[in-house]
């Protein structure tokens, strides 16, 4: 397995309680290194267009709102098969369904609120990662 990039956002829900390093010691711990992070307040507009998949659905404004409600940390993180490797340890959407162990499992509040995300696939990750970092941002 190479190693390969994902893309996180310690959500505002974590950064609010002072989670970006308790958040950010179960990712090194799961075997992924931050290799670029920046804490960012995002614009409306950035937070709609980097959602803007999900335009369409129930959720979407109050998703928007959440995410311009407090600063979050965005980070690209590296490690072997990174995107699978984040996506498990970040656990279900919905808290209430997340593994023991995982992010979401120990901090989410809510399936709005659940702290992390995590790009679901390599070319996603690419496109999230070029959408928030320039490339000598990231130092692997
Ligand atoms: N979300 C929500 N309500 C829902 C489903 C999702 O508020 O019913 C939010 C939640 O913050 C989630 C984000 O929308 O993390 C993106 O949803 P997705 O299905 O892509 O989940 P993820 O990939 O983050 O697990």
């Amino acid at each position: 397995m190479a190693t390969t990039r994902t893309f996180s956002i310690i959500k505002p829900d974590a950064t609010r309680r002072n989670l970006t390093g308790a958040v950010t010691a179960k990712l090194e711990e799961a075997g992924l290194r931050v290799v670029a992070s920046k804490r960012i307040r995002m614009t409306k507009e950035q937070a709609e267009g980097f959602y803007a998949v999900h335009k369409e659905r129930p959720f979407f404004n109050d998703l928007v709102s959440f995410m311009i409600s407090g600063p979050v940390v965005v980070q690209v993180l590296e490690g072997e098969d990174a995107v699978a490797a984040n996506r498990k340890i970040m656990g279900a959407t919905n808290p209430a369904q997340a593994d023991e162990g995982t992010i979401r499992k120990a901090f989410a509040e809510s399936i709005e609120a659940n702290s992390v995300h995590g790009s679901d696939s390599a070319e996603n990750a690419e496109i999230e990662i070029a959408y928030f970092f320039k490339p000598e941002e990231i130092v692997g």
